[in-house]
């Protein structure tokens, strides 16, 4: 294995159960509880980050999905 630290510190995908590395960022927020600046961030492997975004999506929640490391200032 070629690493560049340990193990713990690679982003995860956020999924349940998934163990993928994270290569998206999904940025979202509850506009019931959270201000308009407030922004969470799930990470997400290739293959979960469209499942997140729909979950997020269906509640009715703002969400932006970006390449892992682009983070966005507000999820409007
Ligand atoms: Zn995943």
């Amino acid at each position: 294995m070629i690493g560049i630290g340990p193990d713990e510190l690679a982003p995860r995908c956020s999924r349940a159960g998934c163990d993928a590395e994270a290569t998206m960022s999904v940025n979202w927020r509850n506009p019931k509880i959270h201000s308009v600046d407030r922004v969470k961030v799930w990470l997400a492997c290739d293959e979960h980050s469209e499942y997140l975004r729909e979950y997020l999506d269906a509640r009715d929640f703002p969400v932006i999905v970006t390449p892992f490391g682009v983070s966005v200032e507000a999820v409007p």
